[in-house]
């Protein structure tokens, strides 16, 4: 008997993101309508009454390229934007502008993690388009609002590159990252600011040939992308080992039933009759202009994170956590620089994702919105450097920090929570301890030595915890060994 064939995955992705302008692509609505009544961002260009000219938002132009660059694209010089002819009812004028032939960036990549180390992920194109407007289906009729229609979109593909459910999660996370990072995309998937489509195929794992595709649309989050293709992957895989053929269509998602549902049978690119827009004029981008917004995007993740694994000497894992948002990140070098020599930056990267992270959890603030500042941060892990306060005097303090924003100095005076390291006041203190508990020092010295704990802990509760923890372990020895 031969083993039974193996199949391998093979996915491509199809994102769309909605790109942060003040005004919509081809008019001067506003783009950011959250929250708007329906129907009160729109103008005549963006519901296309006859006559209205569309305008190419220069904003959105930059962000394309923004984007385009920190995927390692090729930026075109020459753009040309395009009608694609469909009609639906959120589509106003039965065709959608966008860039078919030539795109606003081509040939990049991105870089993400596997259990077999970095792989890239190549970006076919990224290409500029408008938003349609939204059909609110409710009490037995469809309602249409246009204020989305005509948002810019930036719509990005890659390259059939995935092998695997984990490598698709992880080219999300990554891309969602990326595109926050330069301020391109909110990446707010609960207010569809990112919305996917995934292409999968099987082919024998020996094969060459990529197996024929189905892409399965209209996946507003990534579970939804995870779970559609888990289903999809086995729906072909059962098609295949029963000697069928998998057919090219167009697929839904059904969330709740979870399982895909045919849309159509595949469209080819000639059935949307694309041809250049006439009311727009083909754009050439000044070379000039993409080196200058080059020149302007921050450090990217990716980089950030390599370099606090190599500057920090951070875990790549912690570094990870550090460098998921950009403002987590600022604040992190901010405070390592305020910090300097005083504590190594492991440690102060301890202090961030514990004891900060916890108490940013409890009040819900985000790190630019908390009152501990890098610099007010860095005065107290100073204070603890400088053993001037233990690390549970610390943890106190900075939960007071966090709750009234003063300097730890100030607290640490006024509650007198200093630390005490003085010998002499210690060694009386630790000598009183030991003769108020003469069963507990007798038992300690017939081989009981878990005690020990016990008196350190007499020895924190009589200070407040503000003992310096090593000079009472020093005394503690020294005096229950009989010295
Ligand atoms: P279409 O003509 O259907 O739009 P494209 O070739 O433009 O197809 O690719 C659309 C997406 O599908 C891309 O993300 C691409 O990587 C992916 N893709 C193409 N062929 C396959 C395949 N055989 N299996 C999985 N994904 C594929
Ligand atoms: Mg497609
Ligand atoms: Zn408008």
């Amino acid at each position: 008997m031969s083993e039974p064939i193996a199949y391998e995955v093979v996915i491509g992705l199809e994102v769309h993101a909605e790109l942060i302008t003040e005004s919509k692509m081809f008019c001067s609505c506003r783009a950011d309508f959250f929250g708007a009544a329906p129907n009160t961002h729109v103008c005549p260009v963006c519901i296309a009454m006859p006559g209205a000219l569309p305008v190419i938002n220069r904003e959105a132009v930059a962000q394309a390229i923004r984007a385009g660059l920190a995927l390692n694209c090729d930026i075109a010089e020459n753009v040309r934007f395009e009608r694609k002819n469909y009609t639906y009812p959120d589509l106003p004028k039965g065709y959608q502008i966008t860039q078919y032939e030539l795109p606003q960036a081509v040939n990049g990549w991105l870089e993400i993690d596997t259990p077999n180390g970095p792989k890239r992920i190549g970006i076919t194109r990224a290409h500029l388009e408008e938003d349609t407007g939204k059909l609110v289906h409710e009490n037995g009729v469809s309602l249409v609002d246009y204020n989305r229609a005509g948002v810019p979109l930036l719509e990005i593909v890659s390259e059939p590159d995935m092998r695997s459910i984990d490598e698709v999660n992880e080219y999300l996370i990554r891309l969602r990252q990326l595109l926050i990072y330069i301020g391109a995309s909110t990446g707010d998937l609960e207010k569809g600011a990112m919305r996917m489509e995934a292409n999968v195929s099987l082919r024998p794992a020996d094969s060459q040939e990529l197996g024929t595709k189905v892409e399965i649309k209209n996946l507003n989050s990534f579970r939804a992308v995870r779970n559609a293709l888990a289903y999809e992957i086995a729906r072909q895989e059962k098609i295949l080992r029963a000697g069928g053929q998998v057919e090219q269509v167009t697929l839904g998602w059904l969330e709740h039933e979870g399982r895909t549902y045919v849309q159509r049978t595949k469209e080819d690119a000639h059935d949307y009759r694309y041809f250049p827009e006439p009311d727009l004029p083909p754009l050439h981008i000044n070379r000039a202009w993409v080196e200058e917004l080059a020149a302007a995007l921050p450090e990217l993740p990716r980089a950030r994170w390599q370099r606090f694994v190599a500057q920090y000497g951070l875990s790549p894992k912690d570094a990870d956590i550090l460098t998921a948002e950009r403002s987590v990140a600022d604040y992190f070098d901010a405070l390592a620089a305020e910090v300097g020599d005083a504590l190594p930056p492991k440690k102060v990267a301890n202090w961030v994702m514990g004891d900060l992270f916890r108490l940013m959890n409890e009040s819900g603030l985000p790190i630019d919105a908390i009152p501990v500042t890098p610099a007010k941060f860095a005065g107290l892990l100073k204070l603890l450097a400088a053993k001037t306060i233990n690390a549970n005097t610390a943890s106190q303090v900075l939960k007071t920090m966090f709750r009234t924003g003063e300097d730890a100095r100030a607290i640490v005076e006024r509650e007198g929570l200093a630390q005490v390291s003085d010998a002499a006041a210690l060694e009386s203190l630790v000598g009183r301890i030991l003769a108020e508990h003469p069963d507990e020092v007798a038992r300690y010295r017939e081989g009981k030595t878990q005690l020990f704990g016990w008196f350190v802990g007499q020895v924190m509760r009589e200070t407040r915890g503000k003992a310096n923890p090593g000079v009472v372990k020093k005394l503690l020895e020294a005096k229950l060994a009989g010295k």
